[in-house]
């Protein structure tokens, strides 16, 4: 099958290289395909979005590196966009206006309105999503990862993107602590909005970062919902969220034989405005 990877991050957000320098190692990788996923702007400050100065210069980099490249390796210009109630901007106006090719729509701050009101539970800091649970919630997790799921569910109904990244991140900082992924609360809760997804024609992307990190020993989404996405029938990606080029294709193995074992045959592959199904098979050739 044709190697993609369509969550890509540079220094233009929190990634440590330059586009150019991704798709150098992208061509060693064996790529056909790179997918390069800035957070999008925010309006406050923070050390990890694309500033809005910078959303010109971002798009025309990654453009020049398409044409560059073109024939070659086919390169996409997209954004991992926050979605934050009462404060990120319109997915479809934002897309729009940057020319983009694709979006990723993913839930990482929970709450509304104002920077101070907002849990980040996707940090490498495990005692900021600690604090937070406490601050925001009283440390009731059944409250926290509830609002994380509706603040999904809100962003799946509200908003126009093609793929939804890492949708039960939630799970990362948990760490068998709070909850286990078998109780029935959250079951119910995950798969409401595995079925809002399904309503919406959405691509689910399967995310390895949480594996090379070491921060959680499994994929988002994990094996049971990937079984359950599979009956159901959403289509998905396998994706690195790469914020290094050695991160590329990081787990691509795991994840392949992961989906292979819950029943999935094909993945989407980006082509041209379009998402086309490829046969699922195994990538350990490389
Ligand atoms: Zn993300
Ligand atoms: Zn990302």
């Amino acid at each position: 099958m044709k190697l993609t990877n369509y969550h890509t991050h540079t220094f233009f957000s929190d990634g440590k290289t330059s586009p150019a320098e991704c798709v150098a190692h992208a061509y060693r990788l064996g790529l056909n395909a790179l997918g390069f996923s800035d957070h999008s702007p925010l309006p406050f400050e923070n050390s990890f979005s694309l500033h809005e100065d910078r959303l010109p210069e971002y798009v025309a980099e990654i453009r020049r590196l398409q044409k560059e490249n073109e024939g070659l390796m086919q390169i996409w210009l997209a954004l991992e966009m926050d979605y934050i109630p009462g404060m990120s901007a319109p997915f479809a106006a934002l897309k729009q206006q940057a020319g983009l090719d694709y979006v990723i729509g993913s839930v990482h701050l929970i709450g509304h309105s104002h920077q101070d009101n907002l849990w980040f539970t996707d940090g490498p800091d495990v005692a900021v999503y600690d604090e937070g649970l406490r601050r925001f919630y009283r440390g009731d997790i059944r409250r926290g990862v509830k609002a994380f799921y509706d603040q999904t569910n809100e962003m799946i109904q509200n908003e126009t993107f093609d793929v939804i990244g890492h949708f039960d991140k939630i799970k990362m900082h948990n760490q068998g602590r709070y909850f286990s992924e078998s109780d029935a609360w959250y079951r119910r809760l995950v798969l409401e909005t595995l079925s809002l997804i399904r309503e919406k024609g959405l691509i689910a992307e399967v995310n390895t970062r949480g594996i090379y990190k070491q921060r959680y020993n499994g994929l988002y989404p994990s094996g049971w919902l990937l079984h359950e996405m599979g009956k159901a029938g959403v289509p998905v990606i396998i994706s690195s969220d790469a914020h290094h080029p050695s991160e590329l294709t990081a787990e691509f193995d795991r994840a392949a034989e992961t989906l292979m074992a819950a029943g999935y045959k094909s993945v989407m592959m980006f082509d041209n405005g379009q998402w086309i199904e490829q046969p699922l098979n195994d990538l350990k050739h490389r």
